[in-house]
């Protein structure tokens, strides 16, 4: 069981060499995952030694261009580089159009399939699911429609405890079943309790990603007990009213989220252009919530 996130871009708006602009590549049990796609992504997967073929689903908060405008370069150069294997993108049914649009206009056909998932409805919702892991978007509050994404590992099976195996003769079936919380009666009605022979599975664990948004009072019950939450934190606290009126949050508005929802670690990004170093921004954000990481590309974050 694997989790690994690596930030690919953290900054707002425009790209700058300091900072890209939103993408976060993750590896969850193999299932291999870009968040956003702003301009620029392609070159941070390069950076970063990240294969892009390898990618096999694509999640898109919203269709503002330092979300998104990455993803065509990044499909172009899929194509020229011989992929073949389709990919699923999850995103506002706007992007398709767009796509197609550009794909007509400009006589090209991919040698790939791009399979599409419409991000279009008002409440919390199951968009993936598979043995191990399931996606949950959920409606944020911004300019244009706007997704949350929650990464969620199942609940796996209790463990066997081995030496049980040989002592008590337990056989394959009854591993299963007493792997899976059932206790198991045998012919001489013996019967095997699974809270004596397995322990108890570890605690699954989940990803929230959240920009970009205005503060939205009860999202604390989407992203409650999470392993880790990445918010966007545009602003600090100061320019509460620039953050309402661009449908952003403030850092210590998220950390407030962070705090209600009982995260194990906040990661703050999307930073606005005009903050030259981080260092207030994190600071409003610990004096609410401790701990709380002003993100930078790069950084990796593994479970
Ligand atoms: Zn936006």
């Amino acid at each position: 069981m694997s989790f690994k996130l690596q930030i690919l871009g953290s900054g707002a708006a425009t790209p700058t060499l300091k900072r890209g602009v939103t993408a976060q590549y993750l590896n969850f049990n193999e299932r291999k995952i870009l968040i956003d796609c702003g301009e620029g992504t392609q070159l941070k997967l390069r950076k970063f030694n990240i294969s892009f073929q390898r990618i096999q689903y694509i999640f898109i908060s919203h269709l503002h261009g330092d979300h998104y405008l990455g993803l065509m370069g990044l499909l172009s150069s899929m194509h020229l580089l011989g992929r073949e294997k389709p990919i699923h993108i999850y995103a506002p049914p706007e992007l398709k159009e767009i796509f197609d649009t550009q794909f007509k206009l400009t006589y090209v056909t991919l040698k790939f399939e791009i399979i599409y998932h419409f991000l279009d409805f008002k409440e919390k919702k199951m968009v993936f699911e598979d043995n191990l892991i399931e996606v949950y978007a959920f409606p944020l509050k911004h300019r244009i429609p706007c997704y949350g994404f929650l990464f969620k590992e199942k609940l796996k099976e209790r463990g066997m405890i081995t030496e049980n195996i040989k002592k008590f003769n337990i056989k394959i079936p009854e591993i299963l079943r007493l792997k899976a919380s059932k206790n198991v009666t045998r012919e001489n009605r013996e019967v095997l309790n699974y809270l004596e022979h397995t322990t108890p599975p570890s605690k699954p664990k989940s990803y929230a990603f959240c920009t970009d948004t205005k503060y939205i009072d009860n999202l604390h019950e989407i992203v409650k007990d999470v392993d880790i939450l990445y918010h966007e934190a545009t602003f600090v606290h100061e320019l509460l009213s620039r953050a309402k009126a661009t449908f952003h949050t403030t850092a210590f508005q998220a950390a407030t989220l962070a705090k209600k929802a009982n995260v194990r670690k906040l990661l703050l990004g999307h930073f606005s252009q005009r903050y030259s170093s981080t260092k207030d921004i994190e600071k409003e954000a610990k004096s609410v919530f401790n701990r709380t990481i002003c993100v930078k590309d790069g950084d990796t974050f593994i479970l």
